[in-house]
Formats: C-alpha cells, sequence, structure tokens
C-alpha cells in the first residue's frame, strides 16, 4: 500500500500477487491497488482489493505434480521395455532362453504400463463423474470368496497364510460388483505385497445392523504404516517411504479404491495401522445397506 501511495496519483491500477504464511499454512491472494486521488495530484488514500487465490494456486500445483508423476511413472516401464527390445535386435540374446526371458520382460513391463493406464483413467473418469454405476443387489460374500481366490497364488508365493471369516452378507447390498470386487482385490493385493513372508492376511465381512452397514475388513500382520503417512494414504501417487520398495506399485491403487467406495457408493474406507512389533494394518470398507 505504502508503494502504490508513494508512486502517486498516477497509479490508477496494479495488481501484485501476495502470499501469507502463518503457521505453515500458506494462503495467496492477488491484491488490487489503486490510489485515491483527492484534489489534483495528491493521493488521500489507497483501495485495496484483496482476492484468495490459495485454491487455484493448489489446483495448479497438484496439475503440474500429477503430470510430473504420471510421465515418470510412464518413463520407467518404457525405459525397461526399450532396453530389453535393444538388447534383442542387438543380438545379446543368442540363446533361446535369454530371448524368452527378454520377452517376458517386455511382456511384464507392458503389463504394468497398462495397468498403470488403466488406472489413470479410471481415476479421471470417476473424478469428472462420467462413470456409468451398475449398481445391482450383490452377494457381498461372493465377490470377497471370489476376490481371495484369484489372490490365494500371490499368497501362496510368500507364504502367506490367507484367513476368511465371511458372514452370510448376501443381497444387503446394492453396489456395482465389478467395481467392488476391484476394491477388494487392491486392499487384498496390498496386504499380501507389504506383508513379509510367513505373515497372515485376514479378511472378513460382516453386517453391523446398528449401523446400518456392510463391512469388508482387509487386515494383515504387516510392516504397518507410519502416523506421519496416514494422513496422505489416499493421495494419487503416495507411497510409504519406508516400504515402498517392498513391491512394485505406482500408488494410485487406494486413491482408487476410496473413490470407488466414497463417491460412488456412498460408503466409507478407513485405515488403522501401526509400525513395530506387533504392527499390521486393517483397512475397512463399509458400504451402506439398503432397506
Ligand atoms: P501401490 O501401487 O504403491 O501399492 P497404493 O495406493 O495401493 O499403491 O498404496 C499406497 C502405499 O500405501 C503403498 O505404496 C504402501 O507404501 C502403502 N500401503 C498400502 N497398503 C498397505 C498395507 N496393507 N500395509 C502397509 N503399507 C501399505
Amino acid at each position: 500500500i505504502s508503494e502504490t501511495r508513494s508512486h502517486g496519483s498516477s497509479t490508477r491500477r496494479r495488481v501484485v500477487s501476495h502470499t501469507v504464511d502463518r503457521d505453515g499454512a500458506a494462503r495467496s491472494f492477488d491484491v488490487t491497488l489503486s490510489c485515491i486521488t483527492g484534489g489534483r495530484d495528491d493521493v488521500s488514500g489507497v483501495v485495496a482489493v484483496l482476492h484468495d487465490v490459495t485454491k487455484e494456486k493448489e489446483v495448479a500445483q497438484m496439475k503440474t505434480d500429477f503430470v510430473s508423476n504420471v510421465s515418470h511413472e510412464l518413463r520407467t516401464p518404457l525405459a525397461g521395455i526399450k532396453a530389453y527390445i535393444e538388447m534383442l535386435l542387438d543380438g545379446d540374446a543368442e540363446d533361446p532362453q535369454t530371448r524368452r526371458e527378454f520377452h517376458e520382460i517386455i511382456a511384464g513391463e507392458t503389463d504394468r504400463l497398462s495397468r498403470l493406464i488403466d488406472n489413470i483413467l479410471n481415476l479421471a473418469r470417476i473424478e469428472s463423474g462420467v462413470v456409468k454405476v451398475a449398481v445391482e443387489p450383490m452377494d457381498l460374500t461372493a465377490v470377497v470368496k471370489s476376490t481371495l481366490e484369484v489372490a490365494a497364488p500371490q499368497a501362496k508365493a510368500k507364504s502367506i497364510e490367507l484367513v476368511e471369516s465371511l458372514a452370510p452378507v448376501f443381497t444387503q447390498v446394492e453396489a456395482d460388483r465389478d467395481m467392488i470386487n476391484q476394491a477388494v482385490m487392491n486392499l487384498v493385493s496390498n496386504a499380501i505385497k507389504y506383508t513379509r513372508e510367513g505373515g497372515t492376511v485376514r479378511v472378513a465381512t460382516r453386517i453391523e445392523d446398528h449401523r446400518g452397514v456392510a463391512v469388508v475388513e482387509v487386515a494383515d500382520s504387516g510392516v504397518g504404516i507410519p502416523a506421519e503417512d496416514l494422513p496422505h494414504l489416499f493421495d494419487k501417487f503416495y507411497r510409504v517411504k519406508s516400504s515402498c520398495k517392498m513391491a512394485k506399485g505406482t500408488g494410485l491403487g487406494l486413491a482408487l479404491v476410496k473413490h470407488i467406495v466414497e463417491t460412488l457408493h456412498r460408503g466409507s474406507l478407513t485405515v488403522r495401522s501401526t509400525v513395530g512389533e506387533n504392527s499390521g494394518s486393517v483397512f475397512t470398507i463399509e458400504l451402506p445397506i439398503c432397506s
């Protein structure tokens, strides 16, 4: 204000950006300043109009972060595919065994690429509201059962015991079967990924009549999630530094599960977790039961 005033009455209108950082919570403003001239040249006052643009700035930053994260995530499998194709072209794989190995790596990386793109597209479609949900009375326990069958080989490969405790939850829930299947699959697969060999993953379904919800609970005896990471766990591309080396991933799975459960089915997804001895995580999906 004093700067504008010192420029004198010639300054009719100027816009400056200003950020106030109070206790680490920054707010950004576009400030429009105009001099009020009294009489001829003298400035009798300055009017400042503050426009809070914090949200717009955050959204712009998120878009930039998103693009750079996506590019980074896409580049990693692509670099692998390119390297192995070049080795094949250069004749580095002379025997059929090595060639087969290279082809399998390329196939694996291609799968990863297409999973990543599917996840990004699914998230984008849910967020923009164009996803059609095929809601029907659903046999929740059967869906969870079939998910466990698919996950069994992944658990067996790590000698992880899959324990099920499935109550008869049949048609009490109206939901999109494929989407709930994908959500439960993501949680079970994470539980296996972030649990060391020989651990246990428990999956339970039950009805809590008094609260009007059907519950799917996925509990593991895994490495747990540090308290400081919990608030960010459902953010896109967020991976926990201390455990992300245990398994390949993109940090999109939980963001997708959150959207499927909360945005599309008016349910809730929550997590409890501790790190250290007797550690482990419990992810809970609650879906409203229909009357
Ligand atoms: P990712 O593809 O990395 O597995 P997710 O969005 O599914 O992405 O999970 C985000 C992060 O949350 C993971 O990278 C992992 O660090 C952490 N996480 C998810 N599930 C568990 C779990 N059951 N136990 C410990 N950490 C987990």
